[in-house]
């Protein structure tokens, strides 16, 4: 294809050549590659609408990509290379702050570490957080509805939006930036675009909501017997601490092994193991002393009751560090281990438990040769109920084997989830990696509401095909593009 009226289109970068491609054309774990005719990074919104307008003319498919650390295959486009890779990471501006009213506008490609940093400068807090902040970028973010170690006080990128701009596959610019609280004039288009993993159109900026900064942090790791004893105790702390509960992740032992494992220097802060921690961190308006007592409180009390063993409290911010360094390598100790299925589902708490007990049994009744590796938001009804090889079964001869496993596991995990009113997908989205298992999970009515909206909103189908609904029956917007 002639790409010369494209370069002339838009302001930015073209990159023809496969070695200047290949970092976009394959994904953060090395999971997917896929081909490409070319790779655009523009340079404002004006210039991706200038290249939305060259590919619908042509009908050329568009894959936005922000910082490619999805972990669904989304920003990935297929092996047919006849996609536009549109790759937002030149639109990283932070257009205004507005202290007084809790927001800030910024473009799509800003890392979400950046966006961190501006507010902080504006002595503001926006709370998104998680382990890829400072390759990430807001767009994506909003596209994949991320969630991270904060959703259980503040929300998820979706309740830290207030308003976005997007460019049509047609494009045009939809200026919806308005950073209002409240605003009931009619449907909803900047929630459709919020978790559309790019299927709908472009986000080329956001208005986001920003928090105060709390005065202290202070975060405790707690020994306890099981995920039943952590939900106790999350409610008990839901009740003692109100909303100065800003985190609480539950991590089993096998996990921290794994971490202490890989990571040099890595250690359990607790004189005994347990089979499950909690790491609960409290974030205070007033003072460290005032966040420190109201712990100590909560946990002689679980103390008391039997609930809880051992606890550590952070006294300095290095301590502080350390404990969320345990939390936040085990991802990385558990890719570090070797081969790994991950499930990343959302349950009502109140099923967690038995979720957890049930699920396990199953597994060990019928495969032979895994390690479970479980961790994730309890505090939001969120696990990473992640699958290692056996500790004896690391070695190569055994990596065909267990990848055999995925499948059957995916089925037995996911059922079980499913059979509980739970999701398959909690925070890492659909993108191609779980795509036709939730459509093997929804309702034909869901589906079909969900294939109205892509045909609206992307009647030709250019959008990102195929990624989070399956290619779907005849028709332009079918996904099969
Ligand atoms: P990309 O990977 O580039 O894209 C993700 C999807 O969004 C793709 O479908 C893409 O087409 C689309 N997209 C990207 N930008 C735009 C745009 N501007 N307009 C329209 N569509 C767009 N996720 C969590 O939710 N919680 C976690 O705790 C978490 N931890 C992680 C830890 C690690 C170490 C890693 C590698 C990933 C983690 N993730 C987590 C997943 C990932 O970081 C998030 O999903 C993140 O939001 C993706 O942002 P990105 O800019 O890298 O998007
Ligand atoms: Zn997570």
């Amino acid at each position: 294809m002639d790409l010369s009226e494209l370069r002339a289109a838009f302001s930015g970068r073209l990159h023809i050549d496969a070695a200047d491609q290949a970092p976009f054309l394959t994904d953060w774990r090395g999971k997917w590659t896929g081909r490409a005719i070319a790779v655009a990074q523009p340079d404002t919104t004006a210039d991706v609408a200038a290249v939305l307008r060259w590919c619908h003319a042509r009908r050329v498919p568009v894959v936005p990509q922000g910082g490619n650390t999805g972990l669904s295959g989304g920003a990935t486009p297929d092996g047919s290379g006849r996609a536009l890779l549109l790759s937002l990471s030149r639109l990283n501006r932070v257009r205004a702050v507005d202290a007084a009213n809790g927001s800030m506008v910024v473009e799509a490609g800003v890392t979400l570490v950046q966006a961190q940093d501006a507010a902080r400068e504006a002595g503001r807090l926006f709370p998104l957080s998680l382990a890829a902040e400072g390759s990430c970028t807001i767009g994506g973010n909003l596209a994949s509805n991320a969630g991270g170690v904060q959703v259980l006080r503040y929300g998820n990128a979706r309740e830290l939006c207030l308003g976005i701009e997007v460019v049509t596959p047609e494009g045009e610019v939809w200026d919806g930036l308005r950073a209002l609280r409240k605003d009931n004039t009619g449907y909803d288009l900047r929630d459709l675009y919020i978790g559309s993993e790019g299927t709908l159109g472009v986000i080329t900026a956001a208005a986001l909501k920003l928090f105060p900064l709390p005065a202290a942090q202070v975060a405790a790791f707690v020994a306890l017997p099981s995920p039943a004893a952590a939900v106790e105790l999350l409610q008990r702390a839901q009740a003692a601490l109100g909303a100065t509960l800003t985190a609480f992740e539950l991590m089993s032992d096998t996990c921290i092994a794994l971490v202490e494992k890989h990571r040099p220097g890595a250690r359990l802060p607790l004189a005994e193991r347990s089979p499950w921690y909690v790491l609960a961190e409290v974030s205070d308006a007033r003072s460290e002393a005032h966040a420190t007592e109201a712990i100590e409180a909560l946990l002689g009390d679980a103390m008391e009751a039997g609930l809880v063993g051992d606890a550590a409290i952070s006294t300095s911010l290095a301590q502080f560090d350390a404990l969320w360094a345990l939390r936040e390598d085990i991802s990385e100790a558990q890719s570090a281990e070797g081969r790994t299925i991950k499930h990343d589902i959302a349950l009502p708490i109140s099923r967690i438990a038995e979720f957890v007990a049930a699920t396990d049994a199953a597994i060990a009744a019928q495969f032979a040769g895994v390690r479970l590796v479980v961790f994730g938001h309890v505090g939001d009804g969120n696990l990473h109920y992640n699958v290692s090889p056996a500790a004896d079964r690391l070695g190569r001869e055994h990596e065909g084997g267990f990848v055999a496993l995925e499948a059957p596991l995916n089925r037995l995990v996911h059922d079980a989830v499913a059979a509980r009113g739970g999701s398959i997908s909690a925070e890492h989205g659909l993108g191609v990696l779980r795509r036709d298992e939730a459509a093997r999970y929804k309702s034909a009515v869901e589906l079909k509401l969900m294939r109205a909206v892509k045909t609206a909103l992307d009647p030709l189908g250019l959008m990102n095909p195929a990624k989070l609904l399956p290619p779907g029956p005849p028709g332009p917007a079918g996904g099969a593009a």
